[in-house]
């Protein structure tokens, strides 16, 4: 991938960086910045050689037009204040107030267009649609950036028309998650174990697939593993169970079994009548008490995990141990992050959630080899598909 170095002199050269600012919002509140703290090192590289430097980004899901709840004016301000400039929020994409930012910009200065989601063509399935809003975009700049990693997995105008239509490189952001997720795939120093947890196995089916073949020990934890217990004959109570996954992680079961890679399931579990209740307790999970649900992994799992962790050359961990958004449910999660963050192996925490709970839970980032800050793209890079917004940039 071509970097910004390659670009050449960018003194005066106006140059669009498509960065990721999708964060999470309490009314017009951010509650966690890592994204926007994660995009700061090409910004920089690019003022400071005097670069106009104009980016674009998406917030929410607003549906393809305008919606002040989705405006990027909270991100503009928290950029400002990271960057220690100002940073001048377009009223639009392309439009009008678009262009007269970009025209006002002087050389180190950096503007913001607004949210590009708010323009439909931004998503379309139709080349031609979204090719339009390409050059558009594309007429603002000379140069293109790629550093908004939460969105290389998406063919969308702003991360993969607008490629196709300027000299362009990949952003440092980009250039490092590639290098440390393609490493963890392609060549792994082993032991190479994967911690998978999170919501669902159906979200996680491809990873699964494709990691029973590369890892050399895969640890379940999470609301998947319940679907991976009853596989194996447990009942599992009113726990998040996926009945239609059952033939499925069967499946993984046997494969695993064959390629001689080992999955390590949880021994115990916490469990609660229902979410939220404190009335819980830590059971073996063959003795999941009917009318129970399983919200953690219990002490006894989490040694194992962290055993594990500890032995392994590369760690990659994608989803939480148990719910832990709340602090009751949260220790499973924690003890894996601190496993993580103690063993001498390289670790990776892919997964928004994964890398949300590592900061929620007070863990210091420095402390991991690599907290991606994507996270359907740090899943397709496990699951070892080619992303259409990193092709473009090989190019
Ligand atoms: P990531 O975004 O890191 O890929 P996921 O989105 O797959 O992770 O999963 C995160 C969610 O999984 C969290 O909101 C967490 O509360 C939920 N979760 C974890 N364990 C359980 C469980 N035992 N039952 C229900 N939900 C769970
Ligand atoms: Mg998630």
């Amino acid at each position: 991938m071509k970097t910004i170095e390659d670009l050449g002199d960018l003194r005066g050269k106006r140059v669009l960086v498509r960065s990721d600012f999708n964060v999470p919002l309490d009314g017009t509140t951010i509650t966690d910045d890592g994204r926007i703290r994660a995009a700061l090192p090409t910004l920089q590289a690019l003022t400071a050689q005097g670069a106009r430097v104009i980016v674009v980004a998406h917030l929410g899901r607003p549906k393809g037009a305008p919606d002040a709840k989705y405006s990027l004016a909270p991100v503009a301000a928290r950029l400002g204040e990271l960057l220690g400039q100002p940073v001048a929020l377009a009223e639009d994409l392309v439009g009008d107030s678009a262009k007269a930012t970009v025209a006002a910009l002087e050389d180190g200065q950096v503007a913001l267009l607004e949210n590009v989601r708010f323009d439909a063509r931004e998503t379309s399935k139709d080349d031609a649609e979204r090719g339009a809003l390409a050059d558009e975009l594309a007429s603002l700049a000379d140069a293109f950036v790629s550093d908004g990693f939460g969105v290389v997995h998406r063919k969308q105008a702003s991360v993969y028309d607008v490629a196709l239509r300027l000299p362009h490189a990949a952003g440092t952001l980009v250039l490092a998650e590639v290098e440390a997720l393609r490493k963890a795939v392609e060549d792994p120093e082993r032991p190479y174990v994967v911690v998978l947890g999170g919501a669902k196995v159906s979200d996680k089916l491809g990873v699964i697939g494709n990691l029973i073949t590369k890892a050399d020990k895969l640890l379940i934890g999470g609301g998947m593993m319940f679907t991976f217990l009853k596989a194996q004959g447990h009942e599992v109570g009113s726990s998040l169970l996926e009945e239609d996954q059952v033939d499925t992680v069967k499946g993984y079961l046997a494969q695993a079994q064959e390629a001689g890679v080992e999955i390590v399931l949880p021994v115990d579990t916490l469990v609660a009548p229902e979410f939220g209740s404190d009335d819980y307790q830590v059971v073996a999970v063959d003795a999941i008490p009917a009318g129970t649900m399983g919200l953690d992994i219990g002490p006894k799992s989490a040694a194992l995990f962290r055993e594990a962790i500890l032995a392994a050359k590369t760690i990659a961990w994608n989803g939480p141990m148990g719910v832990f958004e709340r602090p009751a449910y949260a220790e499973g999660t924690k003890a894996v992050a601190q496993a993580l963050v103690d063993t001498d192996g390289f670790s990776i925490v892919g997964g928004g959630d994964s890398a949300a709970a590592v900061r929620l839970l007070g863990f210091d980032e420095a402390g991991f080899g690599h907290i991606s800050t994507g996270g359907g793209a740090s899943l397709e890079l496990l699951e070892g598909k080619t992303l259409p917004g990193i092709a473009v940039l090989e190019d």
